[in-house]
């Protein structure tokens, strides 16, 4: 392509985005498109765009107007679903920066000025959580369950000295809550540890690590003759949005010489609100922490912090030896020696663009104005007939159900989906279904928020649908 054409295409899908943009910010449009991939298979043409190609930046045009009709509308007041950042438009030009450059930085001859960006972004996450170069150290990677893996190998290598060659030590176990986020199962497998290496933590009602049962459950296992790798705590729990108490933990571990992983993939970005910080309290005496930057640092999807209160165990991530790449010299650090992935996108330009357009202080702004919003919701619910809350909120997830079955809460899911007007998620805890409300959109405000109780009770109050498993 041209450089002439591709400014086209870019301005010609600016332009598109654009109206976009102030299509989903005003409300316009379903916040979700629930067409099945044939049907949008057929509507835009997609194995004709592949068997003749042919685009040009007009044609572009409407084709992505179709494609955004058809997608899914985070920046829509009613988008309340999942844990997936809405992007900083300023931070998303970092992905066209880097779909032309393509600066893979893992090298540093990859990306000078990619891996200086890395370099900012991680101190500036390691002075959030009370730590600092040279004694401590980071590194950016494609998303929290990778992060989680990461902190989890790099933990091995302190728990199992030759692990990495030799396999694991009989008995291996984790710790961590029931509600940790599915990576760190996921992990165990990778690690060749198996699933059932994690053992469940003791919790509260409400899915939270109980210190001093956390201390015994450690103690119970050493003396069972298990070898604990890591003790990992939700910063906060996927389902709930609960922080587990860090300190008191943190301490029970450091005593036992136990390594913490602190899993706030979500709930790091509590840390920028003085008084959010307070769930984070004890933080600076972990070992590891996952942080995601697609979560509510604003950015596009994929770019999280791992960071490790010794830089000792980062520089000790189990052997890269790759004598075809290291070689000769070279003026900045090599970061892919600190990572799974070979490869790796300019995740510190996003991190960076969105820091620089709203400073530190607006990205502190919307991380309480979300909060805000999840006490106003949980304030709203908490005495009003037909509704259920699991708790306060902690951060910016509120878990409520309305009055029926766990079916029927599905099935409000569905009909507002259907209907275009909210995005909720949902989640089982204590047995039951719950519906949740994560409130992450800027643009979601009090208003919404009063809307979108409406829009349940409507959707709970219709006749059941038809099931067509039903006999009379
Ligand atoms: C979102 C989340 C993850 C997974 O992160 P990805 O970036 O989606 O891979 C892990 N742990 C917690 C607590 C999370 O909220």
């Amino acid at each position: 392509m041209r450089p002439e054409e591709f400014q086209e295409a870019v301005e010609q899908a600016a332009t598109v985005l654009a109206a976009h943009l102030r299509d989903m910010q005003a409300g316009h449009g379903p916040v979700v498109s629930r067409k099945s991939p044939d049907q949008l298979r057929e509507l835009m043409s997609l194995a004709g765009w592949i068997t003749r190609g042919g685009m040009t930046p007009q044609t572009l045009g409407s084709f992505l107007e179709t494609y955004l009709q058809e997608g899914t509308r985070l920046h829509h007041p009613g988008y309340m679903a999942h844990q997936c950042g809405v992007p900083s438009t300023g931070a998303a030009i970092a992905d066209l920066v880097h779909g032309v450059t393509n600066n893979a930085m893992s090298l540093h001859e990859m990306g000078a000025a990619a891996v200086a960006a890395e370099l900012e972004v991680v101190q500036w996450m390691l002075s959030k959580i009370g730590w600092s170069e040279p004694e401590s150290g980071g590194v950016l990677v494609h998303g929290g369950s990778l992060a989680n893996l990461t902190a989890l190998h790099a933990a091995r290598a302190r728990a199992f000295p030759g692990a990495e060659e030799h396999g694991n030590p009989p008995s291996p176990v984790i710790l961590a809550p029931p509600g940790a986020h599915v990576s760190v199962a996921r992990a165990a497998s990778i690690m060749g540890l198996g699933t059932h290496a994690v053992h469940p933590l003791p919790v509260d009602e409400l899915g939270r690590v109980r210190p001093p049962i956390a201390a015994a459950t450690m103690d119970t296992h050493r003396h069972a003759g298990s070898n604990i790798l890591a003790v990992v705590v939700n910063s906060c729990a996927p389902a709930t949005g609960l922080y587990d108490p860090l300190r008191e933990i943190a301490d029970h571990c450091r005593e036992r010489d136990v390594w913490l992983h602190v899993d706030a993939a979500h709930g790091g970005s509590a840390l920028l609100d003085p008084n959010l910080r307070e769930h984070l309290d004890g933080i600076a005496l972990a070992d590891s922490v996952t942080w995601d930057a697609h979560k509510m640092l604003r950015t596009s999807t994929l770019a999280a912090g791992l960071l490790m209160r010794s830089r000792q165990d980062l520089d000790g991530l189990p052997g890269l030896k790759a004598d075809y790449l290291f070689y000769g010299t070279r003026p900045g650090p090599d970061l892919m020696a600190h990572t799974i992935e070979g490869s790796k996108a300019e995740l510190g330009l996003k991190v960076f663009l969105s820091l620089a357009w709203h400073g530190e202080s607006g990205l502190a702004r919307y991380v309480r104005d979300c909060h805000h919003n999840a006490l106003f919701l949980w304030d709203l619910l908490a005495d009003r007939d037909g509704f259920e809350v699991l708790t306060k909120p902690d951060f910016n997830i509120v878990c409520f159900r309305h009055r029926g079955s766990d079916a029927d809460q599905v099935t409000i899911r569905d009909r507002l989906m259907d209907d275009g007007t909210f995005h909720l998620a949902s989640s089982v805890i204590g047995g039951k279904r719950w519906l949740r409300a994560t409130l992450i959109s800027p643009n979601t405000d009090t208003a919404t928020l009063t809307q979108m109780i409406h829009a349940v009770e409507q959707a709970g109050a219709s006749s059941p649908p038809v099931r067509h498993d039903a006999r009379p």
